[in-house]
């Protein structure tokens, strides 16, 4: 069983990254998905790397900041009320998602794959958020929002950008914007399953043209068609399901059957679950891992390393 764990990048010191890599060694953990910079990486991954420790840089994809907002609003997503995410996020004021068929974004995260995947030392690119922004909340965060969400709204509902109308029309003749109720139409579901399918797909095939692998973080399979994210249909070496069982309301043995779901719908790419740390009691940590496992999975990975504490390391 291989075990990962999520880190987030912080500009620390040589001496500091070597005793966080420590801790993760220590404990039994094979490789790190770390988020960061060009600067954090250059630093922390020749330090893993002398640990035997395996990193793949973890990937913001389909977010954009807010200098990109400016700079190009026209590469962000637009909702069904014809709102631009760059200058509306819908949610939180992060949620700036980019548009997955415009070209100039494809490029764009192509040369940022690039580069990353020549980072030395480097194993691999870990896409996240690679998908619609969430028109239906998990059940369990849906409060956090004061929101009942029981159908799909054209605020949330994305992207009708002309890059997105235009290639919708090419293909069925149809434009997004007329249709009456968007959620029961099925072509255009399955028009975004693919604009996130085809993307992940240009952007693997460059890390692998780097010799490098590539795999993502994905929703449940439940949330597959609120984020329009058809994961097992995915080009991927692994893929890593965020099997947070708080966020759906469930106990800690959905882990098992979620897994084994997960499972029997991938060919040939290994499934890692993502097992949510804050919800998870030190002394059940053992039983969520046992849980995936019984479930298929090929390991786990921890979210996050600054949420597991002494007493789930212990434990
Ligand atoms: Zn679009």
């Amino acid at each position: 069983m291989k075990q990962w764990i999520w880190m987030g990048g912080e500009e620390l010191s040589s001496e500091q990254w070597k005793r966080s890599f420590e801790t993760i060694k220590e404990h039994g953990i094979d490789a790190v998905l770390l988020n960061g910079n060009e600067k954090i990486f250059e630093k922390a991954i020749p330090i893993a790397n002398n640990m035997e420790l395996e990193i793949h840089t973890w990937l913001i994809t389909l977010l954009g900041d807010n200098e990109l907002a400016k700079k190009h609003p026209e590469w962000f997503a637009v909702n069904g009320l014809g709102e631009t995410a760059a200058e509306i996020p819908q949610y939180v004021d992060y949620y700036k998602w980019l548009c997955p068929n415009n070209p100039e974004v494809q490029e764009y995260l192509i040369d940022k794959v690039n580069s990353l995947s020549k980072i030395p030392g480097n194993s691999g690119v870990h896409l996240d958020y690679i998908r619609f922004c969430d028109v239906i909340l998990p059940i369990g965060i849906q409060p956090n929002y004061k929101l009942v969400q029981i159908k799909e709204e054209s605020r949330y509902d994305y992207c009708y950008c002309n890059h997105c109308v235009k290639k919708f029309k090419s293909q069925y003749n149809i434009d997004p914007r007329e249709i009456t109720d968007p959620s029961y139409n099925k072509k255009w579901l399955q028009f975004r399953y693919d604009s996130i399918t085809n993307l992940v797909n240009i952007l693997g095939e460059k890390v692998r043209e780097n010799k490098k692998q590539i795999t993502a973080a994905v929703f449940p399979i439940q949330m597959q068609r609120y984020v329009r994210q058809q994961w097992n249909r995915w080009d991927l070496d692994a893929v890593f399901p965020m099997m947070y069982h708080s966020c759906y309301n469930e106990s800690i043995d959905w882990i098992a059957a979620e897994t084994k779901k997960g499972i029997n719908l991938l060919g040939n790419t290994a499934l890692y679950s993502g097992l949510y740390i804050p919800s998870i009691k030190p002394g059940e940590l053992e039983t969520a891992v046992t849980y995936a496992v019984t479930g298929g999975a090929a390991g786990v990975s921890y979210f996050c390393f600054k949420a597991i504490n002494n007493e789930h390391w212990n434990n």
